[in-house]
């Protein structure tokens, strides 16, 4: 997994859906709803990532997405709803730039999917009240 991460970074195209910043390579991190752990990852602006390297298990990512969300409170991550607490948005993951330096690869690496994670803020554009986050 870290030989995975490691070529991430090499790579370091990663880009935050929601403010289109780099975010960073993902790590292993195993608390999670996958028992092995994911690949995850978080942006400046307080979206996380989690990696579906295989594009098989998107509602899995999406899940343990939610839980790096919360810190690997599980309990509380699977209360989350995309939409209402949370947004989600999931882009191509570029796995076939790491393995082959741009050439163009069949369907197997190009299923690779991020799924991102943000929470949603209460308050609507209108008033800069301070937002009710909790801070870890
Ligand atoms: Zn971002």
């Amino acid at each position: 997994m870290d030989v995975f991460a490691q070529r991430m970074r090499r790579a370091g195209r990663i880009v935050c859906p929601f403010c289109e910043e780099n975010v960073p390579a993902p790590r292993q991190v195993m608390t999670v709803f996958t028992p092995d752990g994911c690949l995850a990852g978080r942006c400046s602006c307080g979206a996380v990532y989690a990696v579906d390297e295989i594009g098989r298990l998107g509602g899995q990512a999406l899940l343990d997405a939610q839980a790096v969300l919360c810190d690997g409170d599980l309990g509380r991550a699977m209360t989350l709803e995309s939409g209402k607490d949370v947004d989600v948005l999931s882009r191509p993951f570029p796995v076939q730039t790491i393995r082959d330096g741009g050439r163009r690869l069949g369907r197997t690496a190009a299923s690779a999917r991020s799924w991102f994670v943000r929470r949603r803020l209460e308050t609507r554009a209108g008033e800069a009240s301070s937002a009710a986050e909790e801070d870890g």
